[in-house]
């Protein structure tokens, strides 16, 4: 037996990852904090947002072709991480991040803006210095390829201000929580936020897999009317993803007991 390709013929355009300037950025950059480019301030150039301890500037290293890359570096402490600052450290930094988010949007001169983090060995990230990635494409549209299904999913938590679920069609898988609010948001909105997407990296760093799991990722979304943030802990990538675009979950009652355990967390 053979099968056909199904009558989808076009996926997703690539992004151009240019190799020339990556081999610059990893001879650079060492794991500690020496030659770190956020620590040492006089490396710090085209910036365009500076509150408190927190700068947003360009990509010294724009890899990817097309687009406008740029860095929120999210406090002046090496270590630091959205999992380990106050409550209200963390408020401040998601305004923050909001506000460079839209401002980039509102430029008009992208298709798509993308809004990142990278925490841990197995998240993507090249530096450890707590910094969120602001990403305007222009020649691509960056929610192509993900749809509803990927945001919905087993409830946590809901109510007239915000909804939890934990994924049944992940992007990826294997334990997606999505978080999502109304678009217009109020400060309080946004603090609301700030402390859902904390609880959940934080439950994924220290509690899931007995506190195993050293890496995650946060993606934000405008899209249908919502802000939406899937918080990812991060594995090695399992290869049926990786050859055949073919997502994970865990069992039922693994999932339900995800949920219960993020219930917890949330409170
Ligand atoms: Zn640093």
């Amino acid at each position: 037996m053979c099968y056909n390709y199904p009558m989808i013929t076009h996926s997703h355009d690539p992004l151009i990852f240019n190799a020339g300037v990556n081999r610059i950025k990893y001879s650079k950059n060492g794991s500690s904090n020496d030659n770190c480019p956020f620590c040492d301030k006089s490396q710090q150039a085209n910036i365009h947002k500076v509150q408190d301890d927190m700068v947003w500037l360009d990509n010294k290293f724009m890899t990817i072709e097309n687009s406008q890359m740029t860095v929120l570096i999210e406090s002046a402490e090496h270590l630091g991480d959205v999992t380990t600052y106050s409550r209200k450290k963390n408020r401040e930094l998601f305004r923050f991040a909001f506000a460079c988010w839209q401002e980039t949007m509102d430029s008009g001169k992208f298709d798509s803006v993308l809004m990142f983090k990278n925490f841990g060995p197995m998240s993507g990230g090249s530096l450890r210095h707590p910094h969120m990635q602001i990403v305007g494409l222009t020649c691509n549209d960056g929610y192509e390829d993900v749809t509803a299904e990927n945001f919905s999913g087993i409830n946590v938590l809901k109510n007239d201000r915000i909804e939890i679920s934990l994924s049944d069609h992940p992007i990826m898988g294997l334990a997606e929580t999505n978080i999502s609010q109304n678009c217009v948001m109020s400060a309080d909105d946004e603090d609301l936020f700030a402390d859902a997407v904390q609880n959940t990296a934080k439950y994924y760093m220290n509690d899931f897999m007995n506190g195993r799991c050293d890496s995650y990722n946060l993606f934000f979304y405008k899209i249908d009317g919502r802000t939406i943030c899937k918080v990812v802990p991060r594995f090695l990538t399992s290869p049926y993803f990786i050859g055949y675009k073919i997502p994970q979950i865990f069992t039922n009652e693994r999932m339900q007991e995800i949920v219960q355990e993020l219930r917890k967390a949330l409170t």
